[in-house]
């Protein structure tokens, strides 16, 4: 069966982490995430983490030279051999020429971009009320999706929390800095023919029904 090479993107806050958890488990993909990678490395304390906390803090990006290594790497992984779905890389232009550079030479391509729309007051409203459970990973909204019992995991009963850069004037930084620096990928995939736009702003179950068909087309385009 031919891989599925998966990209998420978004701005911060659009449900690209809320419907990598159905599609991973749709396609059994292996879920890479830039930002839990560096949020686990920024709690263990390693190099990696002490090199990205104050941009993370800031909400600016971690630089380049930093993340590109560390998620090229995680490809070469075995689990990433027959597909992936990543999530929050690239968020650049060299990011995602280093990323088309590492898979052309391993002879892979990419499959789609899917890119998740949502207007920057939604996102204001969704990262304000965004909980998560350090623990699971599992993301909640306090309005629009909270959990069986306030404060609490429905998977594991773990607590959950708010992110530090989920406070206002953060989201404010990180939106302007998705705008300069991750909206040029738009074009840039558009370009290369794998783009796939999707309405960000209708109930989860539709992203995902939506997401989850045009993955099985482009599957099934494949095969014929
Ligand atoms: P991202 O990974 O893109 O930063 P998340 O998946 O963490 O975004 O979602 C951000 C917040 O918005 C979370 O609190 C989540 O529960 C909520 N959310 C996600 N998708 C939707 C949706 N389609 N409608 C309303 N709220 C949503
Ligand atoms: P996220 O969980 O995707 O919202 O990412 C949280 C933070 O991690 C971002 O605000 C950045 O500081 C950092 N980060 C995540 N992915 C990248 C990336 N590909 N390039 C640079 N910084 C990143």
């Amino acid at each position: 069966m031919a891989e599925l090479n998966l990209i998420l993107l978004g701005p911060p806050g659009a449900g690209k982490g809320t419907q990598a958890e159905r599609i991973t488990e749709d396609f059994n993909l292996p879920y890479i995430a830039t930002g839990n990678i560096l949020r686990a490395a920024v709690a263990e304390g390693t190099e990696l983490g002490l090199k990205a906390k104050g941009y993370m803090d800031a909400g600016a990006l971690v630089p380049d030279e930093v993340i590109i290594g560390v998620i090229l790497d995680r490809l070469q992984e075995s689990d990433a051999q027959d597909g992936f779905l990543l999530d929050g890389f690239p968020r650049t232009v060299p990011q995602a020429e280093a990323l088309g550079a590492e898979l052309k030479e391993l002879g892979r391509e990419l499959t789609a971009v899917l890119l998740i729309d949502v207007s920057d007051d939604e996102v204001v409203r969704r990262l304000s009320g965004r909980r998560v459970s350090a623990k699971t990973g599992r993301v909640y909204h306090v309005e629009f999706d909270p959990p069986k019992r306030e404060g609490v995991c429905d998977v594991d009963g773990s607590r959950l929390i708010q992110r530090d850069d989920d406070k206002p004037e953060t989201i404010r930084n990180r939106l302007s800095v998705y705008h300069e620096s991750t909206e040029p990928l738009v074009g840039y995939y558009t370009e290369e023919g794998v783009l796939r736009r999707f309405d960000g702003e209708r109930p989860p179950a539709e992203v995902h029904d939506h997401i989850r068909a045009q993955i099985a087309t482009l599957r099934l385009e494949d095969r014929l």
